[in-house]
């Protein structure tokens, strides 16, 4: 049945064994199979034509019909290119090619009518078009060419040797009556009925060949859902799977540890987010499945305290709890909050991490393995080996961007029965990414700031107007305040990088540190500096003394990006702004305004930015809620940059978008999960098409699973 599909590509008609070399090369199509599944990426309307002389260079496209006269080639070594005049009755342009002459030279027809399409560009005030599409008249389909034409994405390799878009599209035009009974139905009757009917078969044709613009988008509509569907199927039935195979430690106690800590220990009231929160999460622990929940909040919304009372809830069912986070800084902080926090309540609590001294570690391994550590905190050293808990319950994630999915799957393999997993972001995700990555984890959101708290004024400057910033500041630190001024330097991690962009960051940051000790010379004020190539020890030592308020103003890259929490930080100024990401900007802006004063971030520019950064600049401006920048982010970047590809985890998709499709993902997980309630074990005969596709689909990918 498959073996049409599966067949070479050279053996389709037109392709020979050159093409297929570099179509396998350059586009990774092997087989018919392949072919099919290259999808257009946009379609181009091919019914309406063009005089020459109504071109105008603002015209987006433009498609003519005259004689091609001789070519020319022209130009040395760099600006060698090839040259030609197209003349319909209302006069000549000029096309123009950089790329590919030889082939060119060799099958242009000159003398004879051509279709020629592109896009008209100015040259020397006269519009030219480089690079158009030519298609000799006479073969010319009227009917089918002209109308809606597919366009595909191709590499420059590709175009040089003739094969266009264009071409791409004859292939498939070449495939499409092969298929004929070659692609079985994947879908059950209930999902096609709400797509309209339109078949899978036909699907592939009308978006190859498409007849009209209504069939061509009910073709579109049923391969993206398709794809998108069998996706949250996968994730919903892997969940469905964990629910009835994978058990959980039971904590059914809400004993001591939690009333004594809430009537003697907390402060403060719990924030209505936090106590439906810490509810849901109570409730996961005690079904007797293992849990797996992503707990989002925006920075400073109090995931920390509510990682505490979980944790406080395994231990009062006799479990250990271990809280793990990304950073030597993070950690340290987080130890020193929980130790604060817990005050003088009998809870073992111990830090361990990379530069923990080895006789210190020797004793709270010991004591771990024992039980006598009740919580431990620390950073991937928690993942080694040695590591071995007496009763592993708990372990919250902080921050869970830093950490990849092997990592925690280490964690996992650390008992027999899993420990229930916390894993907290302050890095909102956008729902249709968490939807398609964490589709099988139950999430919690906390959608709300402890009382009290004014909203952070974010502002946008030039390098020109940095005087007046300077007295801004001044006037800040006359009130007692401090003040975070923070420059992009790259690649922090790589100790020993010698790149020139490395270099001159890192001259920005001391040149930055000099000018502000200048500017706020002592012994007025004290400005300290910290960045990632210092030694532990120096870093610890400037964070300390910032803490302390011994400097007021910390010069610093984005060592300080996540979790650092000074109350006092009033006002964050951050340099070169357009060099960094939205959710980087959001997450140092997340510094300051912790406290009860009002607190600023100084956005610094250059005159000159780019469109992105505009909108990345303005954005920052505009809004305090993390939801609505993820959401920009991931309009600005795509799915993959947004959460750094390698461990993104994100399924690759051929033709449905996460970000132009989100109402049509959100279809698909309801669908799908309708589908599952009414049919667990998808065995309706209605469902058969789902069940063989699934059976057949079995040894591709898991889909980015978290623990
Ligand atoms: P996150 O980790 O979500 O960014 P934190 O847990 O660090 O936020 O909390 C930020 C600050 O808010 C901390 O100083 C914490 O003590 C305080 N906080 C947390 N919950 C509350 C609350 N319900 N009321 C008042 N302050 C709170
Ligand atoms: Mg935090």
């Amino acid at each position: 049945m498959q073996a049409v599909l599966d067949s070479p590509i050279e053996y389709l008609k037109g392709v020979g064994p050159q093409r297929g070399e570099l179509l396998r090369k350059e586009l990774g199509i092997t087989c018919f199979r392949d072919l099919l599944f290259h999808f257009p990426f946009r379609y181009i309307d091919r019914s309406r034509f063009h005089h020459v002389r109504e071109i105008t260079d603002e015209m987006p496209q433009v498609q003519l019909r005259g004689k091609l006269g001789p070519l020319k080639a022209v130009g040395e070594k760099q600006g060698r290119r090839l040259t030609a005049t197209l003349t319909d009755t209302t006069g000549s342009i000029e096309l123009v090619w950089f790329k590919g002459l030889r082939w060119l030279q060799g099958s242009l027809k000159p003398g004879e009518e051509y279709i020629v399409f592109g896009k008209p560009l100015s040259y020397r005030g006269r519009p030219n078009l480089p690079h158009p599409e030519m298609e000799l008249a006479s073969t010319w389909e009227h009917g089918i060419d002209a109308a809606l034409q597919p366009v595909y994405s191709i590499t420059e390799k590709l175009a040089a040797r003739g094969l266009t878009s264009r071409a791409i599209w004859k292939l498939q035009k070449a495939l499409l009556p092969q298929i004929a009974g070659q692609l079985p139905e994947t879908l059950g009757r209930d999902q096609l009925q709400l797509l309209g009917g339109m078949g899978r078969e036909e699907a592939f044709r009308q978006v190859h060949a498409p007849r009209d613009p209504g069939l061509l988008e009910a073709a579109r509509r049923r391969l993206k859902f398709e794809e998108l569907f069998f996706i949250q199927l996968g994730l919903l039935r892997q969940k469905q799977l964990a629910q009835r195979t994978q058990h959980g430690h039971v904590f059914d106690r809400v004993g001591d540890l939690v009333n004594s800590f809430y009537t003697t220990q907390l402060p403060f009231e719990l924030t209505g987010a936090q106590k439906r929160v810490v509810k849901e999460i109570r409730k996961d622990m005690g079904s007797g499945r293992q849990m797996n929940r992503l707990l989002q909040g925006d920075v400073g919304s109090g995931k920390t305290l509510v990682g505490l009372l979980c944790m406080l809830i395994a231990l009062d069912n006799g479990f250990q709890g271990a809280l793990m986070a990304p950073t030597e800084i993070l950690a340290q902080q987080h130890f020193t909050t929980l130790t604060r926090m817990l005050g003088s309540m009998p809870i073992e609590v111990r830090l361990l991490t990379g530069s923990t001294k080895a006789a210190e570690r020797r004793s709270i391994l010991d004591a771990l393995r024992l039980g006598a550590v009740h919580i431990i905190v620390g950073t991937h050293a928690l993942l080694e080996d040695r590591v071995v808990f007496h009763k592993l319950g708990l372990v919250v994630i902080d921050e869970q961007h830093r950490f990849g999915v092997a990592q925690r799957a280490r964690l996992w393999a650390k008992s027999t029965v899993p420990p229930h997993v916390l894993v907290m972001t302050a890095t909102p995700i956008p729902r249709t990414l968490a939807m398609t990555l964490y589709g099988d984890l139950d999430t919690s959101i906390i959608d709300e700031l402890p009382p009290g708290r004014k909203p952070i004024r974010t502002v946008h400057r030039y390098d020109s107007s940095r005087n007046a910033v300077f007295g801004f500041l001044e006037k800040e630190i006359a009130m007692g305040r401090q003040v975070y001024v923070v420059y992009p330097l790259i690649e922090e991690s790589t100790k020993k990088d010698s790149s020139p962009q490395a270099a001159l960051d890192l001259k920005d940051l001391t040149d930055g540190f000099e000018s502000m000790s200048r500017r706020f010379p002592l012994p007025k004020y004290a400005v300290g500096m910290v960045h990632g190539r210092m030694d532990q020890a120096t870093k610890d030592y400037e964070m300390a003394r910032f803490k302390k308020g011994e400097t007021s103003i910390l010069v610093a890259t984005t060592v300080i990006e996540v979790g650092v929490d000074v109350p006092n930080a009033s006002v964050m100024v951050i340099e070169n702004a357009e060099r960094f990401g939205l959710s980087q900007l959001h997450q140092l802006r997340g510094r300051v305004g912790r406290g009860a004063d009002q607190s600023y971030c100084i956005l610094m520019t250059g005159d000159k930015l780019g469109n992105d950064a505009r909108t990345r600049i303005a954005t920052m401006v505009s809004t305090n809620d993390g939801f609505v920048i993820a959401e920009t982010d991931l309009r600005l970047r795509g799915p993959g940059d947004l959460l750094g590809t390698q461990q993104s985890g994100l399924p690759q998709l051929r033709i449905a978008d996460l970000v132009e499709d989100q109402e049509l993902l959100q279809q698909a997980r309801q669908v799908a999960r309708r589908t599952l309630e009414e049919d667990p074990d998808i065995r309706l005969p209605k469902n058969a098409p789902i069940a063989n596709t699934l059976r057949e689909r079995k040894d591709e990918v898991v889909w980015g699973r978290i623990s």
